[in-house]
Order: structure tokens, then C-alpha cells, then sequence
């Protein structure tokens, strides 16, 4: 019964590109295929577009423009509110996929279309409240009017980890402000948003208004659509070394970019704070995704004194973690997404274990199908340790220690990426300073998790530029234009 709804469910995502208004097939029918990392085993074909694909994608997006643009703002809060509801409806649906073709356990792939879906609510509210503004010059001479319009055709390219979120992420401010799109999802991860444009479909999105190419060779059609005059804007999630790459690319069109790249976030916890909440926090900031979350929890960076009893029970919730298929519900740690992921993992842990940090439970890939990597934790990591500096994207928890809040910080914020940091501190005062004193975007402070639909998304120094969510995220998608008017 269950293999009967994975089969049905995979056969009803579309395998072709979606190109204004039209499921169509890739340039000379080539294909590629997608597999679940928990086995190994191919669950679908779908279109592998050529430049000249992307290239008719950027055309419906641009022939779109002008009239998206003069979509009166509630008919487009309309068709996303309509697209949230229709999500709501397909939630396990939507959720199964995203465990089959990325691996993440079932309630988490809930979860996440629990979060995806809220930008969609979010930005459905935000599309009729698009304001400007207007004044008298300081010299009374003239009426200044500030108003806002939407930047125009808007390119996206997303990451494997979280397939629903990242899109809607996008989609939905770009469609609020006003902005057609070209997306390009993972080549590891297509299916997802091949099923979510066709919600958006059914809740009467006008054709060419967003158009899917999902391709095997992300460099070569994503170039020519970024050096294209028509794109106005780039909004990428991914790895920094790509997000540098690509801005690169932008910078000859001299497009609005928005960047959410890689992190290092320091999970940093005082001598004062609540073990019990820091040990749920850990948990949480470092094994949700498997660890493979640009927020994820990367330095555990916990004063002495503590050090060793937060040691102590993180391990002991590691060591009893259910690793397995993410389809079970019982399960806590799915896959990686592939072999490379799982030789990076191991070798991490091999460096800092060679430079003197203690193996307390895990440590290896595990034997059998599928790509996975068992639930780790290591302390006493010295400095100058490769997974202090790198971005894990494991089930990796590498403690480090500090003596005072002065070199607390100097750890934080010793990284060129500045996403997120996790404090636990009962110290009202010295969570505040930590607010002041990290190098971030965004920090929990005794918590584990930060994301919210409705909360600025996005790093500071290589993390990226720009923010996702919240009242920012849908200036990413409008451009100011001031009018002067003279006073007759
Ligand atoms: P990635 O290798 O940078 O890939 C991200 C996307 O870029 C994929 O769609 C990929 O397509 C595409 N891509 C790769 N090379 C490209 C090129 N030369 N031109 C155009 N597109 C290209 O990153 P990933 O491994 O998928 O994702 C993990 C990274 O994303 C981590 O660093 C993580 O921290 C970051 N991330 C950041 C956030 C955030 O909000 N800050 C959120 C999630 C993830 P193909 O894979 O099909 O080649």
C-alpha cells in the first residue's frame, strides 16, 4: 500500500518544463533522473532543459511582465492565498515527496510545508499593503511622491536542502510585488517544485507568470538568462562559493541580487544558562535536516565548566536517535543527500579527532543502501580544526570550549560567514550585549530554531545579502521611483 502511494504520488508530478502556461518537453527530448538517497533507487524522469530552454523560459517571464504588473495587488494576494490553501490541502502529499526525493523525515517534511506555505499566507497579505509616500520638499516648492514598482523579470535558483521552502521563499513576494519568475530548482530535488507550480496553476496563476526549467546543467542555462537585458533580478540560495559566482555573473547586468549562502553558525552556551533548554536547543539547531541546514548549528562553543555535562546528554539523546528511511514516522536521522556528503562528513570528523578531539559516539557512514552517515558527537575540537571552519552539513555536534564571554565572542564571530548564532544565557544583560556582539543576521537566544515567515531571513558577511520573509522580504522585489511635482 505504502510502495502503491509513493508510486502514484511520483507518477503524478509533472516530468516536463512548465514555459507559459505549457507542460512542455525539453529541447530534443532530453531527460534526466531522480533518485532517493535512502535507497539509491531512480523514482522519476523528468525534462532536462537546454540554454535554449531557459532562454523560452526568460521569454514567457518577460512577455508576462507588464500585465502581472497591472494585476490589481488583490487579485494576486487572491491567487496566493488560493495557492496556501490548496498546499494545506496536499500537505502529506507534498510532504512524502519532499522525504522521497530529499530524504528528511516525514515530520519534518510537515514541517517544512507548514513553513513554505506560510510565505505564501504571508506575502498574500503583504501583496495589497504595497505603500509609498508623500511630501513637501524642506524648500515648499515641491510635492514629493514615493511610490513603488515591482523590479521585473526575476530569476531563481535553489538549493537541494529544503525544496519547498526555498521556492516559496521566493515566489511568493516576487508574485506580491508584482514580478514574474524564472525558477530553477536542484537537479537533486526537481520534483518538489514541479508539484507546487502545478498548485499554483490550479489557483489560476496566468500563464508565463512563473515558468519551471529544471536542467542537469544548472551553470550553462542559468548564464545566458543572467546576462540577459530582460532579467532584472537574482535571488539564489546556496553554497557562497556559487552565490560568489553567480554575483559575478549579475554584476555585468548590474541586476538587484539577493543572496542567502552558506553558514557557520556558533551555537555558544554560558555557564549560566538552562542545560535542560540547551540540550533541546542543540538538538534541534544541529540535527534538523539531518544537519543539512544553512542554519544549522555548526560550533557548539560551551564554557568549561559546563562543557562536559552538556557533552554528557547531548550524546546520550544522540546515541538513541532512530536513524532510517525518513518515510517511517519513527525516524529521526534520514540520509544525506549523497556520497560526497557523506566523505565530507567523515573526513571532518577524521581531521578534528587527529587533532586531539574525542570521539563520543558515531563518527562514520553507515554500512548498506542509501547514503547515510550515523548521528555524532565530538568534544574537546582544538582549534584550527577543519570542521570549526567549514560548513558541516551532517549529523556532526563538535564542542569546543571557551574561558570568559570575551573569547566566546572571538570564536563566534571568528568565520568569514555571519547567518545565524544560538546563545543560552539566563543573564537578561549579557543576552543583550550578545545581541550587540555577534556577527549575524539573526541569533536565538535560548532557542534552537529562528525561522518564521514573518522574520527577516539572511546572513551578514559571506552569508549573503538581502533578507527573505517579514516586512523586508518583499522589497527585494520593489524598486523606489520619486516623483517631483512643483507647488503652482
Ligand atoms: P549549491 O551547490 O551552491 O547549489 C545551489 C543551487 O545552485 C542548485 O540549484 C545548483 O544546481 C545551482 N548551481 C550550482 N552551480 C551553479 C552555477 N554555476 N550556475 C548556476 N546555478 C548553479 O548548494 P547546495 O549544495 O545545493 O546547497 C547547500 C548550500 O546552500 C549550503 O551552503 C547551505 O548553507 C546553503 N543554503 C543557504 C540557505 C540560506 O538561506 N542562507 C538556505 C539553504 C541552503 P544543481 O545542483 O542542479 O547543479
Amino acid at each position: 500500500m505504502t510502495a502503491e502511494r509513493e508510486k502514484t504520488l511520483l507518477e503524478s508530478v509533472p516530468a516536463a518544463l512548465y514555459i507559459g502556461g505549457e507542460w512542455v518537453a525539453a529541447e530534443g527530448g532530453r531527460t534526466l533522473t531522480v533518485s532517493d538517497p535512502s535507497t539509491g533507487a531512480v523514482i522519476r524522469t523528468i525534462a532536462d532543459a537546454s540554454p535554449a530552454d531557459g532562454m523560452r523560459a526568460l521569454d514567457a517571464a518577460a512577455e508576462a511582465q507588464a500585465g502581472w504588473a497591472a494585476t490589481p495587488p488583490r487579485v494576486r494576494s487572491d491567487i496566493l492565498r488560493r495557492a496556501f490553501d490548496l498546499l494545506q490541502e496536499r500537505k502529506e502529499d507534498a510532504a512524502l515527496l519532499m522525504t522521497l526525493e530529499m530524504g528528511k523525515p516525514i515530520a519534518e517534511s510537515r514541517g517544512e510545508v507548514g513553513y513554505g506555505g506560510e510565505f505564501l499566507r504571508w506575502f498574500s497579505e503583504e501583496a495589497v499593503r504595497i505603500s509609498g509616500r508623500y511630501g513637501l520638499n524642506p524648500e515648499g516648492t515641491g510635492r514629493m511622491v514615493v511610490t513603488q514598482r515591482p523590479v521585473g523579470p526575476s530569476f531563481f535558483i535553489t538549493p537541494w536542502n529544503f525544496p519547498l521552502a526555498m521556492a516559496t521563499r521566493k515566489i511568493a513576494p516576487a508574485l506580491a510585488a508584482g514580478c514574474t519568475v524564472v525558477i530553477k530548482p536542484a537537479e537533486l530535488t526537481p520534483l518538489t517544485t514541479l508539484f507546487f507550480v502545478k498548485i499554483l496553476e490550479e489557483a489560476g496563476l496566468p500563464a508565463g507568470v512563473v515558468n519551471v526549467i529544471t536542467t542537469s546543467t544548472s551553470g550553462a542555462v542559468s548564464a545566458p538568462i543572467i546576462a540577459d537585458p530582460r532579467l532584472r533580478k537574482l535571488s539564489f540560495t546556496g553554497s557562497t562559493p556559487v552565490g560568489r559566482k553567480l554575483i559575478a555573473q549579475a554584476a555585468e547586468g548590474v541586476l538587484r541580487v539577493s543572496m542567502e549562502l552558506g553558514g557557520n553558525a556558533p551555537f555558544v552556551v554560558f555557564d549560566d544558562a538552562d542545560l535542560d533548554k540547551a540540550v533541546e536547543g542543540a538538538i534541534q539547531a544541529k540535527f534538523r535536516n539531518i544537519g543539512q541546514a544553512c542554519t544549522a548549528a555548526n560550533r557548539f562553543i560551551v564554557h568549561e565548566s559546563v562543557a562536559d555535562e552538556f557533552g554528557r546528554r547531548v550524546t546520550e539523546r544522540v546515541t538513541a536517535m532512530h536513524v532510517g528511511r525518513g518515510t517511517e514516522d519513527s525516524v529521526q536521522i534520514g540520509p544525506l543527500i549523497d556520497e560526497k556528503a557523506v566523505a565530507k562528513a567523515a573526513e571532518l570528523v577524521q581531521d578534528a579527532v587527529e587533532r586531539g578531539a574525542t570521539l563520543r559516539t558515531g563518527g562514520s557512514a553507515i554500512d548498506g543502501d542509501g547514503t547515510f552517515f550515523a548521528p555524532t558527537v565530538i568534544s574537546d575540537v582544538q582549534a584550527g580544526s577543519d570542521i570549526l571552519r567549514e560548513e558541516i552539513f551532517g549529523p556532526v555536534l563538535a564542542i569546543a570550549t571557551f574561558a570568559d564571554e570575551d573569547e566566546a565572542v572571538r570564536l563566534a564571530n571568528d568565520t568569514e560567514y555571519g547567518l545565524v548564532s544560538y546563545v543560552f544565557t539566563q543573564d537578561l544583560a549579557r543576552g543583550h550585549r550578545m545581541i550587540d556582539r555577534l556577527d549575524t543576521g539573526m541569533m536565538g537566544l535560548n532557542v534552537g530554531v529562528v525561522s518564521n515567515a514573518a522574520a527577516p531571513f539572511g546572513g551578514v558577511k559571506q552569508s549573503g545579502i538581502g533578507r527573505e520573509g517579514g516586512l523586508e522580504g518583499i522589497h527585494e522585489y520593489l524598486s523606489t521611483k520619486y516623483t517631483l511635482i512643483p507647488v503652482d
